[in-house]
């Protein structure tokens, strides 16, 4: 099988709401997405996503994506989607780093070897657990009380996990928000306090020691792998480590030092599914507990990311936050993984189990053959 022709779609997003995370210094409100169709010449074709989180969140541009495609794409025509290996080394030969614009790419290509196998996708990656995969909340930053309300409206929907946006210049702000927060939890309920970076070790420590959480994580207190270890290194918290986690070399180097206790795996972030599932992998055989899930996008970026959950163990799976809840535009209106009351109906078609509106996607903004 060879790849015949790769189209490439722009969609801005708005989000339902303005977003604010790390303290409120990252405030969102539109997301730039990149749809990619690779098309093959035994007539089968793969779609995959690649949406940052805005342009403060990672190392990662809406507009540099596709700039980086109109590299790389004509440089994989012909190649195999199907020997997956083969083409993410000639991608990270041809063009060193940028994982976004080699993500979109690999992820096609797990769709098409999906439906190559008449499988989902989850099939291809061990297969899929019994049970339901959560779905994490995501609470904006704001004072203590809005924060309440925006988790009270969670968890009439059914939610019982929540990953709540913290990070404030004014640490005494945080502390109260998290006590507050602690004071109202439920039972079976579990809590995230992410800082997404925000925080000096200095503060971090100074927060996590002051609060009571035995049951919750903090997750990305700090901007750097050393500065985050430094902070576990002073407190009992459980930590999970985000956006220091850029390959496998950074994944290896914080579990082999025991620089956390959980990670969060996004299939966009560490360059598509074959190095995410690497990564899940090693994750299993190390304890390690995880959030599967992409850095935003439509229902394509949060259905490549579910497969990859739904066929993780329940001992090593954390939940899986999902971007549709965020967005108005439907990419593939009732199709692909949905978010019913907090657990995730995962599709049973093969690949992804979704075929794009090509109404809301117009014409590509490139087409490579
Ligand atoms: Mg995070």
């Amino acid at each position: 099988m060879k790849i015949t022709r790769i189209d490439v779609y722009q969609l801005s997003l708005p989000l339902l709401k303005p977003y604010r995370l790390s303290g409120g210094r990252l405030l969102c409100t539109e997301i730039d997405s990149t749809i990619v169709r690779i098309d093959t010449d035994e007539g089968i074709s793969g779609w995959g996503e690649a949406c940052p989180w805005g342009s403060t969140y990672l190392p990662a541009y809406g507009p540099g994506i596709r700039t980086g495609l109109d590299y790389l794409a004509p440089l994989i025509i012909g190649y195999d989607p199907i020997q997956l290996n083969v083409l993410n080394r000639h991608m990270d030969l041809m063009l060193q780093s940028h994982p976004y614009v080699k993500s979109a790419i690999d992820i096609a290509c797990w769709d098409i070897q999906g439906k190559c196998m008449n499988r989902p996708v989850y099939d291809l990656f061990g297969g899929r657990t019994e049970e339901d995969v959560l779905v994490n909340s995501s609470i904006s930053t704001a004072d203590p009380q809005e924060m309440l309300d925006i988790i009270a409206s969670f968890q009439e929907q059914g939610y019982s996990v929540h990953s709540c946006k913290v990070g404030d210049n004014n640490p005494q702000m945080d502390v109260r928000r998290i006590e507050t927060i602690e004071a109202n939890r439920l039972e079976n309920e579990v809590y995230t306090y992410d800082a997404n970076r925000a925080w000096v070790p200095a503060t971090a420590i100074h927060v996590m020691k002051a609060v009571s959480t035995p049951l919750s994580w903090f997750e990305q207190p700090c901007e750097t792998i050393e500065e985050c270890a430094q902070v576990r290194n002073c407190t009992l918290q459980a930590t999970v480590l985000d956006e220091c986690l850029h390959k496998f070399s950074d994944l290896q180097r914080v579990v082999t030092n025991k620089q956390c206790d959980g990670v969060k795996i996004k299939p966009n972030r560490v360059g598509g599914l074959t190095k995410a599932k690497l990564m899940r992998d090693f994750c299993l055989e190390n304890g390690i507990q995880m959030h599967i899930e992409d850095v935003g996008g439509t229902v394509l970026a949060d259905t490549a990311a579910v497969h990859l959950a739904v066929s993780t163990p329940t001992s090593h799976r954390l939940a899986t936050w999902v971007c549709q809840d965020m967005i108005k535009d439907e990419l593939a209106a009732g199709q692909g993984a949905r978010n019913r009351s907090g657990k995730i109906e995962v599709p049973v078609q093969p690949g992804f189990g979704i075929e794009p509106d090509l109404t809301l996607l117009g014409k590509p903004v490139q087409t490579y053959r």
